[in-house]
């Protein structure tokens, strides 16, 4: 997910008005290096994220962008917040010049925070370090959700499988132009993560990035011309829904529904001395929630 301020404040009443299951937080600890600040509850995990975090960065910068971003570019915060219950993970990326460092907060297990749940937001960071202007939503939230589990991925499935059951196909043109993606929008997420995946047969992971920051520059019917001999806009609806029609109908079995992510942050507890974290955004002790 990302998220922009105005979904951050909006996020800050919901946190206060929406119940949510209790999330403990028995101290926060610290783990740093040139790319990433770690916050967890405890030494072991801080270091493993950090770890990890790391390996993500460097594998994502490589599939999609082609090569690694040198070091500290990007540096990014995480807050790491164990539940068994919830798995929500939550991108802002750097939107101002009185920021100087990304932020990802994760309410998850600690196999996610390791895993599908941390590695889809540093796809996020990733993209915007490289692209601060950042790109397009759907094309954003396509790229990062090919980290996701198994189970986000059928849902997907699922959803687009309706679609070319019933016929009732979105418009493209609509997603292109959506300036962002809630996390309730769960056809939204489909729609990005299927029209990705089907450009993904016609080029490679670099190819598409490249695309979706020249559609965003130049408009969609250029770029789709110049990077996928497509027409326009509606050449690409037409061949996208004969390919998934195709595809979705040997997934028809796959998916089941779970509800998806919105954010909290954490704040540090005294429990663990955290030495002064360069950087630090003043937002840094508001909650938030969004997309
Ligand atoms: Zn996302």
């Amino acid at each position: 997910m990302r998220v922009t301020p105005t979904q951050l404040l909006s996020g800050m009443v919901l946190i206060v008005l929406v119940a949510r299951p209790a999330v403990t937080v028995t101290g926060a600890c610290f783990q740093h290096d040139e790319n990433f600040t770690v916050l967890a509850e405890d030494e072991m995990l801080a270091a493993d994220v950090l770890a990890s975090a790391n390996r993500f960065r460097q594998r994502v910068a490589n599939e999609w962008l082609g090569v690694e971003l040198p070091p500290s570019v990007g540096e990014t915060i995480i807050h790491v917040t164990l539940s068994d219950e919830e798995d929500r993970g939550l991108t802002w990326a750097i939107d101002s010049p009185n920021r100087s460092m990304h932020k990802i907060w994760l309410t998850t297990s600690r196999d996610r925070a390791n895993g599908s749940t941390l590695q889809h937001e540093i796809a996020h960071i990733v993209l915007a370090t490289r692209y601060p202007q950042r790109l397009p939503a759907w094309a954003d939230e396509g790229i990062a959700g090919t980290y996701d589990e198994q189970d986000r991925i059928n849902l997907r499935r699922q959803i687009i499988h309706w679609y070319a059951d019933t016929g009732n196909w979105p418009s493209l043109e609509s997603v292109f132009q959506m300036p962002t993606i809630i996390n309730t929008d769960k056809k939204a997420y489909s729609v990005a993560a299927s029209v990705t995946e089907f450009l993904l047969t016609r080029g490679d992971r670099p190819t598409f990035v490249e695309f979706a920051a020249a559609g965003q520059q130049a408009g969609w019917d250029r770029a789709l011309q110049d990077f996928y001999r497509l027409e326009s806009v509606a050449a690409l609806q037409q061949a996208w829904q004969a390919w998934a029609s195709g595809i979705e109908t040997s997934n028809s079995e796959l998916g089941h529904i779970r509800v998806e992510q919105g954010n909290r942050e954490t704040d540090p507890s005294p429990e663990c001395s955290i030495p002064g974290v360069p950087g630090r955004p003043q937002q840094d002790t508001r909650a938030s929630h969004g997309h």
